[in-house]
């Protein structure tokens, strides 16, 4: 049989280009080549949005996206720092879960999972509480398929001085991300989504000023000696090398597609078509188009989840269930990764062929 199709948030289906890569030469970390692939891949994951390396630091982590994630706020919340995390579903609550583990003053605005972010709540309690240091939020909210409004909240960070540190793990590379407003201090993300990597490196996309007052609570997980090991070309701990081939591949892979807009554009026409399609199969979007990323939709399950899993995995297409209470209602559809129209289109087929007559 064919290899089946990742329609799941990563890790997603590789380009031959990609998976080649990580046959390349076995590597010790200690090598030249080693600091040559690591210095391409950081200044490659700047080049994505465009940013300066004298003001902007890409350091490369060895774990998944959560690692980012966790070294970013353990590291970027300094001892006497407060932390307001704006949570709208899984990824937001594990970032308040993060920052609980490590003992962070931290407070909480929540919504439904299937609420924006509430940003007017958002400036009622940094009116409220001048102690808020820092700010973290979700951009692109995989439970449901939200894009967050990360850039409206990056606006009101720099209004009143404090720190955006954010999630963009499914987001970085297909969704426009605003780095240029003061208070935009830092993106958490990872190789195998957006950037069509495989998982085992992730990164935090960090401003150098903030990383001047880093003051790490973990040994493993602290940005600021990655970030200085990287600059002179080493690195703290034994890299996963491979993830790091096929991560330099998918950026070069990305730039020769045309980078940034060009992903963008590739994965709104795929988000489109499904939708479009199911549309026309009477399967309802769970958020109008307006408020979705470009990267995953969440749909009403029209029959059971398992039937439709399992018959799409038959015909080697692997959907992905709802989480939490959202599981008896919803799948999800992700087209990131290296799939095509006519991949979609043949998707669409299979539904049809699962759906009652
Ligand atoms: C996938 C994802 C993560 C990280 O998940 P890992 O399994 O650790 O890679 C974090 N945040 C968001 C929004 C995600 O989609």
């Amino acid at each position: 049989m064919n290899r089946p199709l990742l329609l799941n948030p990563g890790p997603v289906t590789l380009s031959e280009r990609v998976r080649n890569s990580l046959l390349l030469p076995d590597l010790c970390h200690r090598e030249g080549e080693f600091f040559d692939l690591q210095d391409e891949i950081r200044e490659r994951l700047l080049g994505v949005y465009g940013l300066d390396p004298a003001t902007w630091s890409a350091v490369l982590l060895t774990g998944s996206g959560t690692a980012a994630v966790e070294a970013m706020l353990s590291s970027l919340v300094p001892a006497e720092g407060r932390l307001l995390v704006v949570e709208n579903g899984v990824y937001g609550e594990r970032m308040t879960n993060i920052a609980q583990r490590h003992g962070i003053a931290c407070e909480v605005v929540r919504q439904e999972w299937t609420a924006p972010m509430d940003l007017a709540a958002v400036r009622r309690r940094l009116q409220a509480q001048p102690a808020i240091t820092h700010v973290a939020a979700v951009h692109h909210e995989t439970t449901t398929g939200r894009l967050n409004a990360l850039n409206e909240l990056a606006a009101l960070c720099s209004e009143f001085g404090v720190a955006l540190l954010a999630d963009t793990v499914s987001s970085f590379g297909a969704e426009a991300i605003d780095f240029s407003r003061p208070g935009f201090t830092a993106a958490a993300a990872t190789a195998n989504k957006c950037l069509h990597g495989v998982p085992g490196a992730c990164f935090v996309i960090v401003r150098r000023a903030a990383l001047k007052t880093a003051s790490a609570r973990t040994l493993y997980l602290d940005l600021a000696a990655w970030s200085r090991a990287q600059d002179q070309r080493g690195t703290p701990f034994t890299p996963s090398v491979h993830a790091y081939y096929a991560l330099r591949e998918a950026l070069r892979e990305f730039a020769d597609e045309g980078g940034f807009a060009a992903r963008q554009a590739k994965y709104t026409a795929l988000a489109g078509q499904v939708a479009d399609g199911l549309a026309v199969l009477g399967v309802k979007p769970l958020l109008p188009t307006a408020e979705s990323s470009v990267v995953l939709r969440a749909y009403h399950l029209p029959v059971d989840y398992a039937r439709l899993h399992d018959g799409l995995k038959a015909k080697g297409f692997i959907i992905y269930a709802g989480q939490g209470a959202l599981a008896s209602t919803l799948f999800r559809i992700s087209t990131m990764g290296a799939l095509g129209p006519a991949d979609m289109a043949r998707l669409l087929g299979e539904v049809r062929n699962l759906l009652p007559t």
